[in-house]
């Protein structure tokens, strides 16, 4: 049996990649940081309905000493650093804290790997982000970086260290370069789920309206349950790498909010009101991915269309709020 070690278990990804691992018949740890509402941060893997699965360890990602200590007590075959403070508009708001955990800390995660299990396989959770400013049209592994955020930093940062200790050391570290992706377990501040769950609200007459930035912004969405399979793909490749992860398809976030209205026979423009207050610092205009070096190698390709995730979310934001199953 593999066993494999997960940090940012609680979020969106390592819900999706806790549940294929488990399908996958492997044993599955995951690292938590300690909150006061313990009841709460499985939320997701619960929803999944995988949470007494999954082993819990506590810790987090800026204490280097428990990572050593767990890396050696887990020993690991497989290891995904998924942890991040993960939301491009709080990095402006917290500069350092990003800096810290997104960038940072991974090296946390190296440091203990090249210590305690250096034959383990990882995997760094690298972000189109880190384009930002886009060079080329479309983006690849070969497209030069310009990030825009101190999320996007703090990122590129990882993932050139993730190259340099693959490089220096002959880690089994791969980093998968991946587009904004999303799923019913999405975080509410990102833009498709706060539009769900808008779109959800509205339709049960909880509110009227859903206030949003730069709706013109473009980004290349998938879901996050096909791009854990891309994650577990690259751990199983011989040669460790980097792969960009996307669906080849660019929308924009008006485009976005009118599948998620029509879902439930509602027009966008009725509903949607612009605050200049959500426009950015500084934006990044459009992400479209070219993840054809994954589909050669891996044999990876998206199985879930845009609008599919979409309406799915809608429903689970509808179950939500119709039933108040969970809070993910
Ligand atoms: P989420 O925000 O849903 O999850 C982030 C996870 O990191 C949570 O489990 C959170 O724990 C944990 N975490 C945050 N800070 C710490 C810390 N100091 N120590 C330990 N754990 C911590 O992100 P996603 O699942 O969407 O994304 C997974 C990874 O992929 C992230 O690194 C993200 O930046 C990256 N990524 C995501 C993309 C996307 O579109 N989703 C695109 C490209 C990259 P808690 O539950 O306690 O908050
Ligand atoms: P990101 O690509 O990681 O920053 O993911 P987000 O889902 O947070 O944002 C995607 C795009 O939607 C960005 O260009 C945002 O500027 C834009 N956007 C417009 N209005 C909103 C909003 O109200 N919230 C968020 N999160 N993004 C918004």
């Amino acid at each position: 049996m593999k066993r494999a070690f997960i940090t940012g278990v609680t979020g969106q990804d390592g819900a999706y990649l806790s549940q294929l691992l488990l399908d996958k018949g492997y044993e599955v740890w995951g690292l938590v940081r300690r909150s006061s509402m313990a009841d709460v941060n499985d939320g997701r893997l619960r929803w999944l309905g995988i949470a007494d699965r999954v082993k819990m360890v506590d810790g987090n990602l800026l204490d280097i000493s428990g990572l050593i200590r767990t890396i050696r007590e887990v020993k690991p075959d497989e290891i995904y650093n998924l942890a991040a403070q993960s939301f491009v508009r709080s990095s402006w708001q917290q500069p350092i804290l990003t800096s810290n955990v997104t960038g940072l800390a991974v090296v946390n995660m190296l440091e203990a790997i090249r210590l305690e299990a250096p034959r383990a396989r990882f995997y760094q959770a690298s972000s189109s982000e880190m384009y930002g400013l886009v060079q080329e049209p479309v983006q690849s592994e070969k497209t030069p970086f310009y990030p825009r955020s101190p999320y996007g930093v703090a990122k590129l940062f990882g993932h050139w260290m993730t190259v340099n200790y693959r490089e220096s050391f002959g880690l089994h570290a791969s980093s998968g370069i991946l587009f904004n992706h999303e799923s019913p377990l999405r975080g509410i501040e990102f833009v498709t789920r706060k539009v769900t769950h808008g779109v959800a609200s509205i339709k049960l007459g909880l509110t009227k309206e859903i206030r949003l930035g730069n709706i013109d912004a473009q980004r290349d969405w998938g879901h996050s349950k096909d791009y854990a399979r891309a994650m577990w793909l690259m751990m199983q490749q011989e040669k460790p790498d980097d792969y960009v992860i996307a669906t080849g398809r660019t929308t924009t976030v008006r485009a976005m909010c009118e599948v998620a209205f029509a879902h439930v026979g509602l027009k966008a423009a009725d509903h949607i009101v612009i605050d200049p207050e959500l426009f950015r610092p500084a934006e990044v205009d459009i992400l479209l991915g070219d993840a054809s070096k994954a589909r050669a190698t891996l044999g990876w390709e998206p199985k879930i269309s845009m609008e599919a995730m979409i309406r799915e979310m809608v429903d689970a934001d509808m179950e939500r709020l119709a039933t108040k199953r969970g809070r993910a």
